[in-house]
């Protein structure tokens, strides 16, 4: 197929191209001045790296420099995050991610090592470009980068990747509602990036080094379930995200044309992961996209989400679903705290919240008890109702106070407000063998015995108004024998959020989708 044509772009408005021919030119009389200068080899743009040679050189990570480096000649390949000076000598900031290092570009007095031309060249480098830089390790003290004992003296500077001028600086997305707020005291006014300019502009917002770092916390998220998920035996699948119908009922779908037939993105893998433990896995998990059509405009709701699902077999009691959330939890907090806490200082310094409060055996209360905390508190509500946003919070903060935890399980939800797969209560049918888990009074966990009896799931099924026709697979699966299981379903970029105590859901999801946006 032919690519349609781009349309010619309009001329650029007359200061603007005023602009761009003053910057020509002082380009161009850079370029004559590096010509004539004898030191030009080392310093200039590269060419396009084009994979046409391999030189064995190495490049140093910034993050790895450390005090013993002192005294020898690395080469780095970093951003440019910041330039000061200019004539004789230039203070520039290098980024690694989140590393910054001084770097400095300073001519001798013979311009034998560096020539003034070469400084030029540096300093003029637009924020952000990619450089490659050779230069000795030299002890200094510098308060302002995150390598503070030390800074690197160029001998070589060389643009491997300009950048174009940016929707907004790395710094002034960068800043914590602390600083800004302590320069307005002294009647500074410091430049602050909404959060729609950040997601329109994503690639360069998560430069940012918070952003960064949640993203470590997000992927060390996923590395810790799975680490603990596979130590107790579980296995991981993959199931379709594509689908004949809508999986539960409730949350809304997106539908879309499936090879001419009606197809549905998948809510969650619940029907399929319970049809995998109809197939004797035993015990899964799954990390995997999952959609919901609601148009929630919420700071925790998105239209794609990360689902980390597990199910498994249980014997006796959905306790046992619990101890695995239990165990599960507590140690990827632990292992959030001990093993990435350079990353959570790093969240903190931009979005400082209180570290989590969890207990080792984590806090399990019934439904009617978290009801009976809010009524003793004077909120008046309903027994059977299912907890609304805010009194989700405020039973969030009770708990905090009298147990001294911000992790806590909330069980035996009413049957009504549960979907109709979930197992009623033995001793009450108008509860169920359900289950809730909350951090900092938010939900980031769903869960519950399900009905594996295939006759009594049909007439749950009916009851709810859903066809079970709609479901045959899926009640057929239980038929050929099915063992009695729970499960959970978690939201990956929930857990981000609160455990961090972020206040948006969107800074825990790299491109997020909501209602209202579909790009970046
Ligand atoms: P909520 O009541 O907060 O809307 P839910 O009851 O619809 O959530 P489930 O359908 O049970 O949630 O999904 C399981 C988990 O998935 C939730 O506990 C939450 O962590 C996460 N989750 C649910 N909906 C969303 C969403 N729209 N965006 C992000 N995460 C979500």
């Amino acid at each position: 197929r032919r690519r349609a044509r781009a349309p010619p772009l309009p001329p650029p408005p007359p200061q603007l191209a005023a602009a761009a021919a003053q910057a020509q030119e002082a380009a161009d009389r850079l370029a004559a001045a590096r010509e004539a200068d004898p030191l030009k080899g080392r310093y200039g743009d590269l060419p396009l790296i084009q994979s046409s040679e391999k030189t064995g050189r190495v490049w140093r990570r910034l993050d790895t420099l450390t005090d013993a480096d002192v005294g020898t000649t690395v080469l780095v390949r970093a951003r440019v995050h910041a330039v000061r000076g200019g004539g004789r000598s230039s203070f520039m900031v290098l980024r690694q991610r989140s590393t910054t290092v001084q770097l400095l570009v300073a001519a001798d007095e013979a311009e034998a090592n560096v020539s003034r031309t070469m400084v030029k060249y540096a300093s003029t480098l637009p924020k952000e470009t990619v450089v490659d830089v050779e230069g000795e390790v030299v002890a200094a003290t510098v308060a302002s980068c995150t390598l503070a004992s030390l800074e690197l003296h160029a001998a070589t500077i060389r643009a491997v990747s300009r950048a174009a001028p940016l929707p907004f600086d790395i710094v002034d997305a960068g800043r914590s509602d602390a600083d800004v707020a302590a320069a307005a005291a002294k009647g500074e006014a410091l430049v602050t990036v909404s959060q729609d300019t950040r997601l329109d502009a994503r690639v360069v917002d998560l430069r940012v080094p918070a952003s960064q770092a949640i993203f470590r916390v997000q992927s060390a998220v996923c590395q810790l379930f799975r680490e603990a998920l596979l130590g107790m035996g579980f296995v991981e699948i993959h199931s379709p995200c594509l689908i004949a119908g809508a999986s539960e009922g409730g949350a809304s779908v997106f539908t879309l044309d499936y090879c001419g037939r009606p197809a549905c993105l998948a809510q969650s893998p619940q029907l399929y992961k319970q049809m995998a433990l109809a197939a004797d896995f035993d015990r899964v998990f799954e990390i995997t996209p999952v959609f919901r059509a609601e148009k929630s405009f919420t700071h925790r709701h998105l239209t794609e989400f990360t689902g980390l699902d597990f199910e498994m077999a249980i014997h006796e009691h959905y306790d046992e679903a619990l101890d695995v959330i239990d165990a599960l939890f507590v140690s990827i907090f632990d292992g959030l705290n001990e093993r990435w806490g350079k990353e959570l200082e790093v969240v903190r310094a931009q979005y400082p919240a209180p570290p989590l409060r969890y207990l080792r055996t984590t806090l399990r209360l019934t439904h009617a008890e978290g009801i009976a905390m809010l009524r003793a508190a004077g909120h008046d509500i309903d027994e059977m109702s299912d907890l609304n946003t805010e009194a989700e919070r405020v039973l969030g903060r009770l708990v905090a106070v009298a147990h001294g935890t911000d992790f806590f399980i909330l069980t035996r939800y009413p049957a009504a407000v549960r979907p109709f797969y979930t197992m009623p209560c033995p001793d009450d049918p108008s509860r169920s063998n359900s289950y809730d888990v909350f951090i900092r009074g938010e939900e980031i966990i769903s869960g519950a015995q399900r009905v594996h009896d295939a006759d009594m799931l049909t007439a749950a099924a009916t009851a709810a108004g859903i066809l079970p026709d709609s479901l045959a697979d899926y009640i057929q699966s239980f038929r050929y024998g099915a063992f009695p299981h729970a499960g959970a379903g978690v939201g990956l970029e929930r857990v981000v959020m609160l455990f961090l105590g972020l206040d948006n859901i969107r800074k825990a999801s790299l491109f997020p989708r909501d209602p209202k946006r579909l790009t970046p």
